[in-house]
């Protein structure tokens, strides 16, 4: 069989590989903390689980239009009107099979072979891989822990041409879980006006905040018809499994985006999307306790790193991942990463994997219980002490 040159320029995520590793030597018997995969270990909400149980009973089994169902449409754009400041009405509004589809129909519907895509780096791995996949020029804009992981304006304005179609920004980040400066994105925002590009702005993690307030770059000035904001339940709400996302872009972008989805999924599951609304109108209190929780493994995370002789870690302020610095160690980092899967029982992601940015760097998720994550720091700290030896 000969397969198509498209899909030699497509990547992949690291995270369902390492994973498999794992489950690999569990099978053989072995005690694995999985700090690979980004996905909370909390279960989803009872109100959502029971919104969708009475969904199917109300025989919300049938397709459903390509865009999304037009209440739940008009409830997000409502709620991310009032929550993030960003001018939208339902028309705006196009609901996916999880938030990674937005990656896809945004560049498919926005850029020709030869258009430049300039993205995070280190950063998360499909925007590189569907940009190339799709004939574009994947650009990388470095974010570099002496920077404290935030965008150098300098060095975006130096990259923008007349090629420049789309710049993606990402924050809370993946993999450092750094939150752009506010004076950050106002200055991306100033460069977008001037250069007239489109913003790819991912803002999975944007409730999952510990310090100060998320700012979408779609709700400054002028802003929201060169934005589109993706978002989702799955990290908020512990919704991973149900596949439900969305993006928020301009109406005409919009009408595009929801004939890719026609093309391709016909429409995302109807009673998913009923129990996404209970999710935005149910009590908020269990997600505020999710993230109360996170912070706490946050802190026992960076502070343990930080006592560990070569590690150094920057403290984040969202999502739910550290990205500790492993060069003093003196391993490259997938030599290192293997080395804990295999020796020390932690499964995690090197660095590397999320671009050459990346390099230097572990990405642990602290998605896990506090026990689970005191085994990891205890088995870390003994197989850094035996290799110091
Ligand atoms: N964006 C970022 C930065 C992510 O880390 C992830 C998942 O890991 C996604 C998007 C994808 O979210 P979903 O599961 O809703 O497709």
């Amino acid at each position: 069989m000969t397969f198509a040159e498209r899909m030699s320029r497509l990547g992949t995520e690291t995270a369902f590989e390492v994973l498999q590793r794992a489950r690999a030597l569990e099978e053989q018997g072995r005690k694995i903390v999985h700090l690979e995969i980004g996905e909370p270990d909390f279960d989803t909400p009872r109100f959502i689980r029971q919104a969708a149980a009475e969904a199917l009973e109300e025989g919300w089994t049938h397709y459903g239009p390509s865009a999304g169902l037009p209440e739940f449409r008009k409830l997000i754009a409502e709620r991310w009107r009032a929550e993030r400041g960003i001018p939208c009405g339902a028309e705006n509004v196009v609901v996916t099979p999880g938030a990674k589809p937005i990656m896809f129909f945004i560049m498919l519907a926005l850029l020709e072979a030869g258009d430049e895509v300039l993205y995070p780096n280190p950063g998360f791995s499909i925007y590189e891989s569907v940009a190339s996949f799709i004939g574009a020029r994947a650009i990388p804009l470095p974010l570099l822990e002496e920077r404290e992981f935030d965008l150098d304006l300098a060095d975006l304005e130096k990259k923008i041409n007349s090629r420049t179609k789309l710049v993606v920004l990402n924050s809370p980040h993946n993999p450092s879980g750094a939150v752009l400066k506010p004076e950050t994105v106002e200055g991306i925002a100033k460069l977008a006006r001037r250069h007239s590009f489109h913003i790819l702005s991912d803002e999975i993690y944007a409730k999952i905040q510990y310090e100060g307030k998320h700012l979408s770059i779609a709700s400054l000035p002028g802003m929201a018809e060169r934005t589109t904001v993706l978002d989702g339940f799955s990290k908020t709400y512990a919704m991973t499994g149900w596949r439900l996302g969305f993006g928020i872009m301009e109406k005409t972008l919009a009408t595009h985006v929801a004939r890719l989805m026609t093309n391709s999924n016909s429409c995302t599951a109807t009673f998913v999307q009923r129990a996404g609304m209970a999710a935005l109108s149910g009590p908020q209190a269990e997600i505020e306790a999710m993230v109360a929780e996170f912070r706490v493994r946050r802190d026992l995370m960076v502070e343990g790193l930080n006592a560990l002789p070569g590690i150094t870690c920057f403290r984040p302020r969202g999502a739910f991942y550290v990205f500790p610095n492993i060069r003093k160690t003196g391993m490259k980092s997938a030599e290192l990463a293997t080395a804990l899967l295999e020796q020390a029982g932690i499964a995690c992601l090197s660095g590397h994997t999320f671009g050459a940015h990346g390099e230097g760097h572990l990405r642990f998720s602290y998605a896990n219980s506090l026990d689970n994550l005191h085994t990891a720091l205890q088995s870390l700290g003994e197989f850094l002490s035996v290799r110091a030896r």
